[in-house]
């Protein structure tokens, strides 16, 4: 269990795994897992796979090498301490990485289909261009996770990518705006599924997109 120094993180990922589950985030089988930094060189993460409810046991301390510094952490999660390590060392602002097979984002993992950036509420988090599909690779492999981060590095402005074949990874500054996004991304793919039997999504203007691209590049950060 980590210690008193990881506990405000910790408490914020409990909370956060409650929200997932009441607003049917987690698809049935509850799979997911969370992470909070808790400093430059390390994060606190849940340790099992389910995180419908969590107490302060079912957390470790991890570095951004993958060590793992504080409690115990099953070998066989080694492959998703991977991942979230992974953001942490491509994105220094990042403060919370959260990966869950959320219904909507996930069909669009399955069906190797960008999510469009055509729901306005994403252009409050920065996402003004579609959240793309990192390819398949064997679980926990240097393929995986490396095509991870190469996404994510060639992609400055993104907080989110689909992985093909298997769900979503979403990071933000802190957990609850990261389960923000979340929300509001599975949001955007269950609307986008329901406008096709309308015709299909209709782009946004230009203009609002290249709004959101000039706010960010004038406040030099991307949130
Ligand atoms: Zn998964």
């Amino acid at each position: 269990m980590p210690g008193f120094a990881a506990g405000g993180a910790v408490a914020a990922l409990v909370a956060v795994g409650r929200q997932l589950e009441a607003k049917g985030l987690l698809f049935r089988g509850t799979h997911a897992n969370l992470s909070a930094r808790i400093g430059p060189d390390r994060f606190v993460m849940t340790r099992g796979g389910s995180v419908a409810h969590l107490d302060a046991a079912d957390f470790a301390v991890v570095g951004v090498d993958e060590r793992v510094l504080e409690g115990d952490m099953d070998p066989t999660m080694h492959e998703v301490v991977a991942m979230h390590a992974g953001i942490y060392r491509v994105r220094p602002e990042a403060g919370a990485v959260i990966h869950t097979h959320s219904p909507h984002l996930t069909a669009f993992a399955l069906a190797h289909e960008p999510l469009p950036a055509v729901y306005e509420p994403l252009l409050r988090f920065g996402l003004a261009e579609p959240v793309p599909v990192v390819p398949w690779a064997p679980r926990g492999s240097e393929r995986s996770v490396g095509g991870i981060v190469d996404v994510v590095r060639d992609h400055p402005d993104l907080s989110a990518v689909l992985l093909a074949n298997h769900g979503v990874l979403v990071f933000q500054r802190d957990p609850a705006s990261t389960a923000q996004l979340l929300a509001t991304l599975d949001e955007a793919a269950e609307l986008v599924l329901l406008a096709r039997a309308l015709g299909g999504a209709k782009p946004l203007p230009p203009e609002a997109l290249d709004a959101v691209r000039a706010r960010m590049t004038a406040f030099g950060s991307r949130r």
